[in-house]
């Protein structure tokens, strides 16, 4: 069968083609034609120690061996140590555990209206930024300001305002009209094209926010966890958030999200007033505990740090030699690279080559390896980039 067969199955939500992939070894995935892929999309964000690391396989036997689900009406020990990590690696007092982004934006939003709630009746109102991404469910769609999104999909919920990313004076503009409960902001917004909050955005946020009384949520479902070279892309500005959303790699490969948030956030909160069913299960939550005792290594994130740098001046080399990349941004292993074109046509022939990358908005292509990429990997990955990049050049001179 082949795969516009495949296609007949599914609601069509995501776009594919190609043989499915049956397997993942380390930085490489393959294809049930055995043909082997450089993964530089880590399942978007998921995968940050690459495809089957042993030290994630020993544990799930050894959690799968001892227990698979449990609810929280009760304790589990990876549950308790895992949160427990999670408070003695960040800002963070409290954690609450889910089981995606999407759900860890619907808490934050939820925790920062209950807590606004006890100041001011109409104190409810969201702010967020454009090209930001939050999320598919309601609070996190109404949260995610990119029109192609809620297209169809309205009414969206109400108290929803956007601004655009970096501009304080309408960004303040936004938030004296209304009574804010809540600022969400991605510190580099991933799928909105690997654009980065500057310092300045940042404290004004941070201040604007004190000041008023308003939760202020740093999204990092994409950002966080290693990704940037620091385990918290905050540790970049030296500003802490009220609540910060963790999820994509969280799991170690498993459905896992976080919310992390301040004393004074939790104790909005009472029994009843939120929950999940699945949210921090043992399997995941022990998975969970095993990445981060490795990323949060000083020595782990060093080499994120590094493997950043060579892989985007390596790209700014490309950039001198073709116009057809516009920019090259990021910061340590969330790289974006602005294309003159719509990268619609690049990433299918770096596929064929052996190379996976992954789209963003605004002509932009996502590099996002796995962190424990290697230089043999990263050379890989540009010379085949490269190739594109020459043939993409002779089309356009054509
Ligand atoms: C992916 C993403 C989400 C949503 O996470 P899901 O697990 O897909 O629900 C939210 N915020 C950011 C910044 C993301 O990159």
């Amino acid at each position: 069968m082949n795969s516009s067969n495949y296609n007949d199955y599914f609601v069509p939500t995501f776009s594919r083609t190609g043989s499915p992939m049956v397997r993942g070894e380390g930085m490489y995935l393959v294809d049930a034609d055995g043909k082997r892929y450089l993964d530089f999309g880590s399942g978007i964000a998921v995968s940050a120690l690459g495809h089957s690391h042993p030290r994630l396989v020993s544990v799930l036997k050894d959690q799968g061996d001892k227990l698979l689900h449990l609810s929280n009406l009760y304790f589990s020990q990876p549950q308790i140590d895992l949160a427990r990590m999670l408070i003695e690696h960040s800002f963070g007092k409290k954690v609450f555990l889910c089981n995606s982004g999407t759900e860890a934006i619907e808490g934050a939003i939820k925790f920062s209206r209950k807590w606004a709630s006890k100041t001011a009746q109409d104190k409810y109102h969201v702010l967020s930024f454009y090209k930001g991404f939050h999320g598919r469910t309601y609070g996190a769609l109404s949260a995610t300001a990119q029109q192609q999104f809620h297209d169809g999909f309205g009414p969206l919920l109400e108290g929803f305002h956007y601004a655009t990313l970096n501009d304080v004076a309408a960004t303040k503009a936004v938030l004296d009209k209304n009574n804010f409960s809540t600022i969400i902001v991605e510190p580099i917004q991933g799928e909105g094209g690997v654009n980065i909050a500057t310092p300045e955005f940042l404290s004004f946020l941070r201040e604007y926010s004190r000041e008023h009384g308003i939760a202020l949520v740093f999204d990092e479902v994409q950002c966080g966890m290693g990704r940037t070279g620091k385990l918290w892309c905050y540790e970049h500005y030296g500003i802490t958030p009220d609540i910060l959303t963790a999820a994509k790699p969280l799991g170690g490969g498993l459905p896992l999200g976080a919310i992390l948030c301040t004393e004074q956030i939790a104790s909005a909160i009472s029994p009843g007033n939120h929950g999940t069913t699945f949210g921090g299960n043992p399997l995941a939550c022990a998975l969970g505990c095993e990445l981060l005792s490795i990323v949060s290594e000083p020595a782990f994130l060093e080499k994120v740090t590094r493997s950043g740098e060579t892989i985007r001046a390596k790209l700014w080399a490309l950039a001198k030699e073709f116009p057809v990349i516009r920019d090259v941004r990021g910061n340590g292993l969330l790289i974006g690279v602005e294309m003159a074109v719509d990268p619609k046509a690049i990433i299918p022939l770096c596929k064929e080559k052996g190379l996976l990358l992954i789209k963003a908005e605004h002509n932009t292509v996502r590099f996002m390896p796995p962190l424990i990429v290697e230089q043999a990997d990263i050379d890989a990955a540009l010379a085949i980039f490269e190739d594109v990049m020459k043939i993409i050049a002779k089309e356009q001179h054509k």
